[in-house]
């Protein structure tokens, strides 16, 4: 791979150094961006995408969410997905698809910016390092996930992830390696970037997907990974002290993949190792990416699978978003237009 990867922006395979925004790009202002993080795989068949098809998914509810129109159909992002990845050269990758609201007018209610789509593959190995191994030290951060009805937690947007930062700040700054929050109503929600597990009076729980959580692509892959092993999942509201008298407890996203957690506000976790369940839901994750765990549900993806696969699993935009926008076109000759040289018409602003 060379050192600086193409970039998939609006359409074309960008060079690294080309795929720039203008400062007046709204997302910057008022964190009007929705986005995914996705993994591909070094397997033994060669890079296979991890569900691809249900972050593209997610990608497009979120956008939904604030009326962003992607300005392309799920099919499309699928394919452009696998295509930046194979034009990088790219055994794995983290995968980034960003969906923003672009250069524009600086109104709140973004009345004229076009939606910028961008996709971004680098290299990326486990997110907290050893501690995959080993197991993290973690603290309950003083910070809260956001309340019900403010900012909805099951769109992956970026201005959710202002309040990921304090968590993981906060976090970093006590020597910790992540930060667990809690929601407004003082029950366990997640971590800065991760849904979180524990094995409690011998039963795996999760907070629910009520408890201010991103519905974890993971999370669902745990759930049902543990089901195939006969490891019934119970979602549940669970308290703060829930973390203390786990004997178990991980945390799982895409970038985190399956980290254990060995202590919580310096105290261990159980005797502060890896524990059997834990260790076995690794495995049988990291299983899927090397053949020992057989792939029943169809999560596992190439990078020329043709168009027609995801074509016939896509129903299409949800109502009320077309498929493409048809001025596609004209939209992204105003963003470009504009990011370099030309100020909007009227610069309206508030907030
Ligand atoms: N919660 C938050 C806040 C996250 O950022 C992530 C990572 N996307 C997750 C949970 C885990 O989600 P997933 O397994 O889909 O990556």
């Amino acid at each position: 791979m060379s050192d600086a990867p193409k970039i998939w922006h609006n359409g074309r395979l960008a060079p690294w150094h080309q795929a720039t925004v203008h400062v007046s790009a709204h997302a910057l202002h008022y964190g009007s961006s929705v986005f995914e993080g996705e993994r591909v795989y070094a397997t033994p068949d060669g890079p296979r995408f991890f569900r691809l098809a249900d972050h593209t998914r997610r990608l497009f509810a979120s956008a939904r969410v604030y009326g962003i129109n992607v300005g392309y159909t799920r099919d499309r992002i699928n394919a452009a997905c696998r295509e930046v990845v194979a034009a990088n050269g790219m055994d794995s990758a983290y995968v980034r698809p960003l969906v923003f609201r672009g250069a524009g007018g600086l109104g709140v209610l973004p009345a004229d910016n076009p939606v910028d789509v961008a996709i971004l593959a680098l290299p990326w190995g486990s997110y907290h390092g050893d501690a995959r191994e080993r197991g993290a030290d973690v603290c309950v951060s003083s910070w809260n996930r956001a309340a019900p009805n403010t900012f909805p937690a099951w769109a992956k947007a970026g201005g959710n992830y202002l309040n990921s930062q304090l968590i993981a700040m906060e976090a970093r700054r006590g020597g910790y390696a992540e930060g667990i929050a809690l929601g407004t109503d003082g029950m366990l929600s997640e971590g800065a970037g991760e849904n979180i597990f524990l094995v409690l009076d011998g039963e795996l729980v999760t907070p629910p997907t009520s408890a201010g959580v991103l519905v974890g692509i993971t999370r669902d892959s745990v759930i049902k990974l543990a089901a195939q092993r006969g490891i019934p999942v119970v979602e549940r509201a669970l308290p703060r002290e829930s973390l203390y008298y786990a004997d178990e407890a991980f945390m799982c996203g895409t970038a985190a993949e399956i980290t254990p957690i060995r202590s919580v506000d310096g105290m261990p976790v159980g005797d502060g190792t890896v524990g059997p369940v834990t260790r076995d839901l690794q495995d049988a994750f990291f299983g899927l990416f090397d053949g020992r765990t057989e792939d029943r549900w169809g999560w596992l993806t190439g990078l020329d699978v043709p168009a027609s696969t995801d074509a016939a699993s896509d129903p299409g935009p949800p109502e009320g978003i077309p498929a493409a926008v048809p001025d596609r076109e004209k939209q992204q000759a105003a963003n470009h237009g504009r990011t370099a040289r030309q100020a909007p018409d009227s610069m309206e602003t508030s907030a």
